[in-house]
This record gives C-alpha cells, sequence and structure tokens, in this order.
C-alpha cells in the first residue's frame, strides 16, 4: 500500500515511523526547504514518550530528555515558592517519565528513524484529487503524486483540512503571546531538575530543563494580536512586562539570546469531529489545533499516528473504513484535549482576574496532589494506557 503524508512535523513523522514498521511504501511531503519548528522546545508528557516508545524510539528521546524531577510555582513578584513537589508520584501512575525535548533534536531522531530519503522538502501541496481507487496529491510545482491514503498531517493552516471539510475553519486567538527559546542552565534562574513556573498579573515565566544541560525557558503575556514583532526588541519588551519581578526572572531575560528566541501569538481551533473524506485523512495539528497550555499538541498528534497505524493494520474492510475508524477512535479524545486546554489557558492567564486570583491563592495551599492528578488526566485515555 502507497501512503503520502503531507508534512514533516512531528505528527507527520510519527505517522510515517508507524506505517513504515508496517510495511507501508510511505513518501512525506514538505513544504518548505529547511524545517525550523516554531517553538524551541516541547514537554513530552508520558502519553507521547509512550508513542515514541511503541515506534521504537524509547532510548533516543530518553537521550533527549532534560530530567525533570520537581515541579514548582513562584510567585512572580517576590520570588517566594507557592508550592513545589515531586513528579515521582505521576511517573508512578503513568508508567512512563515525561521528557521536555529541544524540537531541533526530536526534529533530527523523528527524520532519521523514518528515513530522509522519503521526505520529499520544498513540496508545498495545493490540492488534493480523491477518486474510487486512488488519490491524487497536487503540489505546487504541478508535480501529483498518487497513492491509496493521503495523511493531512500539515498543520495549523492545514490545507488538506480544507479539502476534508469543505472549508476552512478560523483559528481563535487565544489573547496571550508566547515568547520561547533555549538557555544553559543555571541555578540562579531555577533548580536544574525543576520545571519551574513564576506567575503573576495573568503572565507566567517558565523553565523546564532538556538534554545538553538547557533550559527550555517561555514568558506569557496577555497582549492584543497583530502587535509588532521585532527581534531586537524582545529583551527591553520582556523587561517592561516583567518590571518589579523577582531576581531570577531578571536573570533569565539578560540571559536570553534574541536571535534563537521565538515570538508566538498563541491560537486553537474550535474542535470539530470530520477527519476524514474517502481515502483522506488529517492528523496532529491539522485535525485538532490547540493552545499549549497542558503541554498535549505534540503529544495528541503522536498518538493519532498510532491508533492511525493499529486502524490500517487491524481493518481489513477497505482503507476508506480504516480511516473512519481511526477518526472514531481519536475525535473525542483529541477535541477534550483541545478545550481542557483552552479552559486552562483562560485560568492562567486571566481572562476573569478573580478566578486567576483564586488560582494563585489556591496554588499556596497546594501540595502537588490535585496538579499531579490534572496532568494525569490529560495522559490518561491515551491508546498505549
Ligand atoms: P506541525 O509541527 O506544525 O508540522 C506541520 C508540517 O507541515 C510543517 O513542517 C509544515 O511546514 C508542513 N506543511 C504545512 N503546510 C504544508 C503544505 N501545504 N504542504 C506540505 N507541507 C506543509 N505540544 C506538546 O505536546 N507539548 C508541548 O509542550 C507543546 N508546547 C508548545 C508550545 C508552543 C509555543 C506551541 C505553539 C505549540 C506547542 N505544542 C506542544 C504543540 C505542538 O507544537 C504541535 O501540536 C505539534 O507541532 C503538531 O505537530 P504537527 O506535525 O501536527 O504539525
Amino acid at each position: 500500500m502507497k501512503v503520502s503524508i503531507i508534512g514533516a512535523g512531528m505528527g507527520g513523522l510519527s505517522a510515517g515511523i508507524a506505517l513504515k514498521r508496517l510495511g507501508y511504501e510511505v513518501k512525506v511531503f514538505e513544504k518548505v526547504e529547511a524545517i525550523r519548528p516554531v517553538g524551541a522546545a516541547i514537554s513530552l508528557w508520558p502519553n507521547g514518550v509512550k508513542c515514541l516508545n511503541y515506534l521504537g524510539l524509547a532510548e533516543q528521546v530518553a537521550a533527549l530528555g532534560g530530567r525533570m524531577d520537581h515541579m514548582a510555582y513562584v510567585d512572580g513578584a517576590s520570588g517566594r515558592t507557592m508550592t513545589r513537589f515531586s513528579l515521582q508520584p505521576l511517573v508512578e501512575q503513568a508508567g512512563q517519565r515525561p521528557y521536555p525535548v529541544a524540537r531541533a533534536g526530536l526534529q533530527d531522531m523523528l527524520m532519521r528513524a523514518f528515513g530522509p530519503e522519503d521526505i520529499a522538502l520544498g513540496m508545498p501541496l495545493v490540492g488534493v484529487e480523491d477518486g474510487a481507487s486512488a488519490v491524487t496529491a497536487v503540489f505546487a510545482n504541478g508535480q501529483t503524486v498518487a497513492s491509496d491514503v493521503l495523511i493531512g498531517a500539515d498543520g495549523t493552516h492545514s490545507v488538506v483540512r480544507g479539502h476534508v471539510l469543505g472549508h476552512q475553519p478560523e483559528r481563535r486567538y487565544a489573547g496571550y503571546v508566547n515568547w520561547n527559546g533555549l538557555v544553559e542552565i543555571d541555578t540562579a534562574i531555577a533548580p536544574a531538575d525543576q520545571w519551574t513556573t513564576f506567575v503573576g498579573e495573568g503572565k507566567r515565566v517558565s523553565v523546564m530543563p532538556v538534554a545538553g544541560n538547557r533550559f527550555y525557558f517561555f514568558f506569557d503575556v496577555p497582549l492584543p494580536k497583530g502587535q509588532a514583532n521585532e527581534r531586537a526588541t524582545y529583551k527591553a519588551i520582556l523587561r517592561e512586562h516583567f518590571r518589579g519581578w523577582a531576581a531570577p526572572v531578571q536573570t533569565l531575560i539578560e540571559r536570553i539570546d534574541e536571535n534563537g528566541t521565538n515570538r508566538v501569538e498563541i491560537h486553537d481551533i474550535e474542535p470539530f469531529d470530520t477527519w476524514t473524506r474517502g481515502r483522506v485523512a488529517l492528523l496532529g495539528d491539522a485535525a485538532h489545533s490547540t493552545t499549549p497550555d497542558i503541554g498535549q499538541g505534540g503529544c495528541a498528534a503522536m498518538e493519532d499516528a498510532v491508533v492511525l497505524a493499529i486502524a490500517l493494520q487491524t481493518n481489513t474492510l477497505g482503507v476508506e473504513d480504516a480511516l473512519r475508524r481511526y477518526a472514531q477512535r481519536r475525535v473525542q479524545r483529541a477535541s477534550d484535549l483541545v478545550l481542557r486546554a483552552r479552559k486552562r489557558c483562560d485560568v492562567t492567564h486571566g481572562k476573569d482576574p478573580a478566578v486567576t486570583q483564586a488560582w494563585y491563592d489556591e496554588l499556596w495551599q497546594e501540595d502537588g496532589s490535585n496538579i499531579i492528578r490534572g496532568i494525569y488526566a490529560n495522559v490518561q485515555g491515551n491508546p498505549l494506557d
């Protein structure tokens, strides 16, 4: 069976690896000539890590992962710890450590595991023609490729989504801007084995360890959409937004390399339940575009990849039936994650300041059990539970 995957992000490549392992002839077509992920790193929660383990990448992902043993919330203004606790109960409950990983390392690992020789770069898809016996991908350069199945893993601005739905749903601005990047670990900022988050005024500053003695950092600030985005101003803007915050936050701002920092206006898409059309299926952000507030977008894309492979392997009534069964298994879970992230986003970023203040008050009382319960609720229900 021939499979065309559109998009060489973490979803498309995970699906590619899973389907190649079943013996399918898989090609990935990627729009850009050189892949530069939009963020510096991501947290892979136990559900995402288990999917990579399932794809035979357990050792590689563990080598990329930072050692994140503890979690803490810190009051941004005073620098006082609100709560600090071990993540071991989560590891034991889920049966797997979470791993924060640099995106470049993750991308490289997935491309190598899939096989770079089967990735066609500089191939923007512009159209899909679905037929009874094959589906045809149409590329901007006029080239066409026919296959038995086409997977749209082309991210939040998906072209394939437009074909599947017959229209393009609007992306919804979530109300905040995220700056993210990598810095060398410095315990003047936070302990090296801890996911530390400074909170206040609906803003957030977070650091977590990734391999190579680096912290993945991000700053969230509620802001209107469409403000100027000039790299050379990032530090000055962050100094302004975090004026008066505790010393570790100021230290972090001074350490930032503006050239390696990303600025993202955070969006999601209202969940929808049509993920397939004939021989075409959506996967990853193309199917369920989420805010990053529970760190599950990429993990969910990896879950999609595993379920897609199982559906194609185990169903014998034809690919259209197998794709429908894949979607049936995924739509509810992925939609729940999008809506849970949206809810978390609103609490974290001061949509209703009274609700956000109540959350800060709770953090001072927290012993970790409620937060771990919340994280586990996101992990639970994954295909490899
Ligand atoms: P993408 O990674 O977007 O890849 C899509 C690929 O398709 C791209 O390479 C693109 O160039 C290509 N493409 C697009 N259009 C075309 C076309 N027409 N033709 C051919 N190719 C095309 N997730 C987590 O699990 N944990 C986290 O901690 C986390 N943190 C995040 C932090 C931020 C700031 C953001 C923005 C997201 C975060 N996410 C996180 C979400 C995660 O990044 C996404 O869910 C994930 O990248 C989705 O993977 P994907 O393969 O579906 O899409």
